[in-house]
């Protein structure tokens, strides 16, 4: 598989990367821990590698990047790298999920390294390409910007509670893809970074902040009215909640890997984008000092909206 941007990939001590004129780099790591990130009697193998790559893809898909090339490092115990009779070995219904998911983003695999280790642990580093000053930011909602998402909210969340029911009825595996829309598990083993929305967000230059749902919208938002130095208010009623998740999954949940971005009141923001529905949840405000920079507006009326993100499996 070739990019664009790949000049010379495995097989050299080092890999080359080009980018065109006028473009910059977008660089992104994230390590993924056996017990803390998947389980490995919980997530198939093929649902790991793929879920090791998505979170890379995603901060790219925030920033409207575009990928360029993914760099792998794994540590394995010497179990997971053997194969068992004619049955694949880990390692390589690993690589069936990661690979699959970077053939459809065009992301080719351009170096790694594997390693011997006690513990399952994936290191993830993506490079992507972005036109200079065009990239999105966390940094440039002013008040007065829409907030919209994309997809729907929370379902990653209730996945993980149906695999944590799952395992505690009977020890059997999740069935090792089972990706259709309807199944509850799919946002959770199969997320879907949202690379083409992402990009056209940047190519039109539509929105004025984006991050990626990572840790969960109460978090994430947190981030974007810290580092834009604003507030933000929630309609609770709006909210796209994934068919099975509370609404609680949808404001905390994290790992859905939808994008959250602000946009100018005047500036047109469709329905969907690339087949994706994008929602509009609330609005960015002055921060207020002494006050909750994130509020929820509930029929009960409004209320402060604390950081209740994502803590894995702790
Ligand atoms: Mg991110």
């Amino acid at each position: 598989m070739r990019s664009t941007g790949l000049r010379l990939s495995i097989g050299d001590d080092c890999a080359l990367l080009q980018v065109k004129p006028g473009e910059e780099i977008a660089v992104t790591t994230d390590l993924s821990i056996a017990g803390r990130h998947f389980r490995l009697d919980w997530h198939p193998p093929e649902a790991v590698g793929h879920r090791t790559l998505a979170r890379g893809l995603s901060d790219l898909a925030a920033m409207g990047a575009h990928p360029v090339a993914a760099f792998l490092s794994l540590g394995l115990p010497r179990e997971l790298t053997k194969q068992r009779g004619r049955r694949l070995s880990w390692i390589d219904r690993f690589f069936e999920g990661f690979l699959a998911l970077a053939e459809r983003h065009k992301t080719p695999l351009a170096g790694g390294d594997l390693a011997e280790s006690p513990v399952a642990v994936a290191d993830i580093l993506l490079v992507g390409a972005v036109p200079r000053g065009k990239a999105l930011l966390r940094s440039g909602a002013q008040e007065g910007d829409l907030l919209y998402v994309t997809g729907a909210l929370g379902g990653s969340a209730a996945g993980l509670d149906c695999l944590r029911k799952v395992s505690a009825r009977n020890s059997k595996h999740v069935d090792r893809r089972s990706t259709n829309d309807e199944d509850p598990l799919t946002p959770h083993l199969w997320p879907e970074p949202r690379i083409q929305q992402g990009l056209w967000l940047q190519r039109r230059g539509r929105a004025t902040a984006a991050i990626d749902l990572s840790d969960g919208l109460s978090t994430d938002l947190g981030h974007i009215c810290m580092e834009s130095g604003v507030g933000a208010e929630i309609d609770e009623a709006s909210l796209p909640v994934f068919g099975n998740a509370s609404r609680k999954q949808a404001l905390h949940g994290g790992e859905d890997y939808e994008l959250l971005f602000a946009a100018r009141p005047v500036t047109r923001i469709p329905k969907r984008i690339d087949g994706i529905s994008v929602t509009q949840i609330g609005r960015v405000i002055k921060a207020r000092s002494g006050q909750a920079r994130v509020v929820l507006l509930t029929k009960a009326g409004p209320q402060p909206l604390s950081r209740g993100g994502w803590e894995h499996f702790a």
